[in-house]
């Protein structure tokens, strides 16, 4: 008989959302427009501690609204964080603008503070600092907030964060994704809490979030006979969607709670392990442990982390790589990169394991005694 596969990270519902989504069709506000949309919108805000805030139709969109909300043009850099998923450079290439990407640091997996601030300074020099910085917090890890947001005030760059992964986590006591002029978060299935599809782009300016709205919904003029001066998108989130969003909201804490549980279930058998490293939880905050992942080194390890994976994988077990920097990516091979190697070895070496929230203990001991396995055998 062939095993129930455990997978990733998939969507774990609660007990409301379906009443919002009933409530959508009883009400019939099915459309990009409606009660829960707003009402999504205000819980998030105070979820987070952020003041204002546009639901989209996905993280991707919103870091796309971002970025035109600061003025990227084409021929416009944008630096961003390499360890990361290709939406977080995707919306640069829409905007005709070029990424150009910084290596992570070790303690938090994320943007090296040190790389910007000597890579800023050389640029100030030749007068060729970039338009944006795009921050990301991977895996549910802020990044290293307080000196990067200190670089970017002294250079007047905007940052944009994106904390698509890192909803739930905190830094300092504050939730990333409130530090930069912008932040965005994804609801995408694979994501904390899932909307099925969908985004959040959050500021403390009102303006840009009501200028994000606009562009959102087309850009239409205050007009009855739709007209338009500038170009917009169809970057609207469903309300029924929304609804969704509202009740997974509820039980965003419990979903963290389960992820580090996970996280803690996986250390505490496994750490042990010669050559295995967990991915560390840096000292100023909270990691939602989204994903768990680990490095291994295969000189201690006698086995590497594909070969594990491959393992897993036979036993119906999905694991993931570490993203694959984008630096190395063949559609970014012309783009500049600061450092690289941090980045590189964290994906040369890294893994990621079965992290949703719906886990059970049998499920994770099942992972457990496979990744056991191909240690002893090798
Ligand atoms: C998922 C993700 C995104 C994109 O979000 P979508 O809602 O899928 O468009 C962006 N950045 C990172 C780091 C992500 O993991």
């Amino acid at each position: 008989m062939k095993n129930k596969s455990i997978l990733l990270s998939t969507p774990h519902m609660g007990e409301q959302e379906l009443e919002f989504v009933k409530e959508a069709f009883s009400t019939n506000w099915i459309a990009p427009v409606g009660p829960h949309i707003n009402a999504f919108e205000a819980e998030f805000c105070q979820e987070i501690g952020s003041k204002y805030a546009a639901a989209l139709s996905s993280g991707t969109a919103a870091l796309h609204l971002a970025l035109r909300l600061v003025g990227v043009e084409p021929g416009d850099e944008v630096f961003c964080s390499t360890l990361t998923f290709i939406a977080s450079a995707s919306p640069i290439n829409y905007l005709g603008a070029k990424p150009v990407f910084i290596d992570s640091d070790r303690d938090s997996w994320n943007m090296n503070p040190d790389l910007l601030r000597d890579t800023l300074k050389q640029r100030a020099k030749i007068n060729k600092l970039p338009k944006a910085v795009i921050l990301v917090h991977l895996y549910g890890q802020a990044a290293d907030l307080d000196p990067i947001v200190s670089l970017c005030n002294e250079y007047d760059i905007p940052l944009i964060e994106d904390a698509a992964e890192a909803l739930g986590a905190s830094y300092k006591g504050k939730s990333p994704g409130t530090f930069g002029k912008l932040g965005i978060f994804s609801f995408n299935g694979n994501k904390i809490i899932t909307t099925s599809g969908g985004g959040m782009l959050i500021s403390d300016d009102q303006k840009l979030i009501e200028k994000a709205r606009f562009l959102a919904t087309q850009a239409r003029d205050a007009a009855a006979h739709y007209q338009h001066s500038e170009i917009g998108y169809n970057y609207r989130l469903s309300n029924i969607l929304a609804g969704i969003g509202r009740g997974q909201l509820r039980v965003l804490q419990q979903r963290v709670e389960a992820r580090r549980r996970n996280f803690e279930i996986y250390q505490q058998a496994l750490a042990h392990l010669p050559g295995l490293e967990f991915m560390p939880e840096a000292h100023y905050g909270t990691h939602t442990r989204w994903l768990t992942c680990f490095t291994v080194d295969p000189n201690l390890a006698k086995v590497d982390q594909e070969t594990i994976r491959l393992h897993l994988a036979a036993q119906n077990i999905e694991s993931r790589p570490v993203w694959k920097p984008l630096h190395l990516q063949p559609v970014f091979s012309k783009c500049e990169v600061i450092g690289g190697k941090v980045a590189e070895d964290l994906f040369h070496r890294g893994l990621c394991l079965p992290s949703g929230s719906n886990l059970s203990v049998t499920d994770l001991k099942k992972v457990i005694v496979e990744i056991e396995k191909i240690y002893c055998q090798n």
